[in-house]
């Protein structure tokens, strides 16, 4: 999600407490789990020869490959260059160093305000709630670990509470991770019930790539969630191609909109993946469809084992100004890269 601090790999949630006999294991975490770990399967699934599609056990081995399968639907088969696979595949390119992309993520310790909390902007406070994430993303900062190894959640979320609670500056909360939606509902809740009791908190933002890569996570208990918070909600989504989207992904979006929550996307500018005006127009129109707003368009974070997912920064700028000059302006995301000690998102 945001990239403010890299966490260890966590593994799946864990499944409902044993000796709760009423809570049966939500059906969205059984989906997680029979996600796809194994290179080799995903490449049976979608009937490709494993010696033409170059996959690295290397890459895979340094961040694994997590795929859920409905997600793997939206690929299509037989297409080594389809862009959701090019986003889930390790492949051999990962172990090529780069002078310019390091281990570091972007975020810096002195943004850290308690286990868990970071802030670098004014007013919003990020709460890294959880290091687990349904899809492992290979352009990810979340590919190296850990040096923030404890996150919001590990102490019944009291100490990330205390520091927002003493900071009558944050009027935002904002969700994220990893994927902030990893937590089962009744651990959410736990956690709104108590910044709720927070006077200076204004809005709630959630990033989250779940609605999109696995739509089930969305069900009646999350969107009895939802509705019920005390402050506006911004729901920001990840979605990289409009093949991301479909009947699944229009339903999951549309009970967060129906649940009141304002939808925003954050996609992030991949080479092989998006890196076209069409791709990128397609991407907004598909998205508002759907009844999501563009927001941003990243650069991404340089670190180690994805350059060749990069656009320089020239071709980037030109891609959004073919962009501005085909789509209505509501439709165009902001082009941005993250910079250590601005004040905010740099526009390119
Ligand atoms: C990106 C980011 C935000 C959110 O920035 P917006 O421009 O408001 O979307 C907040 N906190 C941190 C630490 C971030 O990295
Ligand atoms: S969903 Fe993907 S991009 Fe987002 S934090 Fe997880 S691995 Fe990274």
């Amino acid at each position: 999600m945001i990239p403010a601090a890299p966490l260890p790999l966590q593994p799946a949630p864990a499944p409902a407490p044993a000796h709760d006999p009423a809570a049966a294991t939500p059906r969205w975490q059984r989906l997680w789990r029979e996600g796809v770990r194994d290179p080799r399967e995903l490449l049976r699934l979608l009937g490709l020869d494993e010696a033409a599609a170059g996959i690295s056990d290397a890459a895979a081995a340094q961040f694994p490959l997590r795929v859920p399968r409905g997600f793997i639907a939206r690929m299509r088969p037989g297409d080594l260059h389809d862009p959701l696979l090019r986003q889930v595949l390790p492949v051999p390119d990962e172990a090529r160093i780069v002078p310019g992309f390091s281990l570091d993520a972007v975020g810096d310790a002195a943004a850290k305000k308690a286990d868990g909390v970071i802030q670098k902007y004014r007013g919003r406070a990020l709460l890294v709630a959880t290091g687990s994430c349904a899809i492992n993303c290979r352009y990810c900062f979340r590919r190296h670990f850990p040096y923030a190894d404890e996150t919001a959640a590990r102490d019944g979320w009291a100490g990330a509470v205390a520091a927002i609670a003493a900071d009558t500056g944050i009027d935002e909360v904002i969700l994220s991770g990893g994927d902030p939606l990893s937590l089962a509902t009744p651990k959410l809740a736990e956690l709104t019930a108590r910044l709720a009791a927070i006077p200076h908190i204004r809005r709630l933002r959630i990033h989250s790539r779940l609605p999109v890569v696995l739509p089930e996570r969305v069900d009646d208990a999350f969107v009895e969630w939802l509705s019920a918070l005390p402050w506006p909600v911004a729901f920001v989504i990840h979605a990289n191609h409009a093949k991301e989207f479909d009947a699944s992904v229009d339903a999951s979006v549309g009970r967060l909109r129906r649940a009141g929550a304002q939808l925003l996307n954050q996609a992030v500018l991949l080479r092989g993946v998006n890196d076209s005006v069409e791709a990128l127009a397609d991407l907004c129109e598909r998205g508002y469809a759907a009844g999501v707003m563009p927001y941003y368009l990243h650069q991404l974070d340089r670190v180690q084992g994805v350059a060749h997912f990069e656009v320089e920064d020239e071709r980037a700028r030109e891609l959004h100004r073919q962009l501005a000059g085909r789509l209505s302006g509501y439709l165009v995301p902001k082009l941005v890269r993250e910079v250590a000690g601005d004040p905010g998102k740099r526009p390119l």
